[in-house]
């Protein structure tokens, strides 16, 4: 009977045994380099053992206490121990089990035979789980001490980072399409302008009128870009002061009034008048409102009316203030999505009313760092209503306003 059939079949008690006595210091120093960022990176050397205990710390506990899911296994890939989150993120599994049975992908046998054919440096490869959700995985596999046999196999999951790599790479791509329309339809009246209209008055008259229409158009989509832009910066920065909410949004109504009167529009409010105070940056509020006002304005126009209202049952509830127009509504599929950036339920009519799909994302931005949230009503062909909830300020911090 050779040494590895001897050892395969020590108990699992003879195992742990020898991962205590032996393995505290090796496995403390392999989690520490699988955490640092990748293979060979410089190890981290685990600080000086002292009296602190750990040499007589379990290692299954430093193991249990990994977030991620982690197996150890030896030289024949059999299981040794599973975390609680790989049983968790893969099922549970009897301790001798095949990791190349658990895991039938080929770059999972790969990595796991390099690691136990010896490798000094950790391996890496990249592994998706399909079912029953997709996930992403980096996942390491690295020896633990020089002899011991015996070797760990982490899991990073990285699905959020990819979605968040996703989301940024697609937001690229919808900020380059929606500047490179009017660029493209500047371009093309420059050469119209130099040939064949090069003598006409009229036409050119016209073309110049489009051109700076789309001149304007990129300016308002650069405007929103910054906008996002500068709230991403600060996203957990509580705005600070406090703000009478309605005579703030009396204050955009009257700005908006001339706008309202264009669309056919006219703006009513129903606004107590006692102050009602909510923790917030003026200017970041007026965004807000004006937002939700415009849009109603250019999208509920046909209505002929906006009714806006604010409400605060008592001092601790919450104060809520709502813009309701008349006009087509939105579908209910649609309203779950309209505050994603650069989403419309109709992307002509959006450019027709100069939008450039980005307002309610920078509403909805703002007010996440105010605590407040947005809520939305529609039904088809009955208009749709913007609630903004924001929290009350205890009557005991309420200062007098602004
Ligand atoms: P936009 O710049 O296109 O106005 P927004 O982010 O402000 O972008 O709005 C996203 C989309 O939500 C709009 O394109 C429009 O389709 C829809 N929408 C917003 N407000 C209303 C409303 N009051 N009535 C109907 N549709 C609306």
């Amino acid at each position: 009977m050779n040494a590895t059939e001897n050892e395969r079949r020590q108990t699992a008690q003879g195992i742990w045994q020898r991962l205590r006595d032996v393995l505290i210091t090796p496995l403390v120093r392999g989690v520490a380099r699988l955490f640092s960022s990748e293979p060979g990176a410089r190890p981290v050397e685990p600080a000086s053992t002292g009296d602190s205990g750990i040499d007589s710390l379990p290692a299954v506990f430093l193991a249990a206490a990994v977030l991620d899911p982690l197996y150890i296994f030896d030289r024949n890939a059999e299981i040794l121990y599973a975390n609680e989150a790989a049983d968790r993120a893969f099922g549970p599994v009897a301790t001798g089990a095949s990791l190349r049975l658990k895991f039938r992908a080929p770059e999972m046998h790969a990595l796991v035979n390099t690691a136990a054919a010896g490798s000094e440096e950790p391996v890496a490869i990249n592994y998706a789980e399909r079912v029953p959700v997709e996930r992403a995985y980096r996942v390491v596999a690295s020896r633990i001490g020089n002899d011991t046999g015996l070797f760990v196999l982490l899991f990073k999951d990285q699905s959020e980072a990819r979605r968040i790599d996703r989301m940024r790479a697609d937001f690229i791509a919808n900020a380059s399409h929606e500047l490179r329309t009017p660029l493209a339809s500047i371009a093309g009246f420059i050469e119209t302008l130099r040939g064949p209209a090069r003598d006409d008055a009229v036409a050119r008259e016209n073309f110049l009128q489009i051109m700076h229409n789309q001149t304007q158009r990129m300016a308002r989509l650069i405007d929103d870009l910054l906008s996002l832009s500068r709230l991403e910066m600060k996203p957990y920065l509580k705005p600070g002061g406090q703000v009478d909410i309605a005579r703030l949004v009396e204050g955009v109504i009257e700005a908006m009034r001339h706008l309202a009167g264009e669309s056919g529009v006219v703006i009513e409010s129903a606004f107590p008048a006692k102050p009602i105070l909510v923790a917030g940056n003026p200017d970041e509020l007026v965004q807000v409102f004006e937002n939700l006002l415009e849009n109603a304005c250019k999208y509920g126009g046909s209505g002929g009316r906006v009714l806006v209202s604010a409400e605060q049952a008592s001092p601790l509830d919450e104060v809520r203030l709502t813009v309701r127009d008349f006009g087509p509504g939105i579908a209910e599929e649609h309203i779950p999505r309209i505050t994603e950036r650069f989403y419309r339920v109709d992307v002509e009519t959006s450019r027709a009313q100069k939008g450039t799909g980005l307002g309610l994302s920078i509403v909805k931005h703002i007010l996440t760092r105010h605590d407040a949230r947005l809520s939305v009503k529609s039904k088809p062909g009955k208009g749709a209503a913007f609630t903004v909830h924001f929290p009350p300020v205890p009557p005991a911090v309420q200062s007098s306003g602004q």
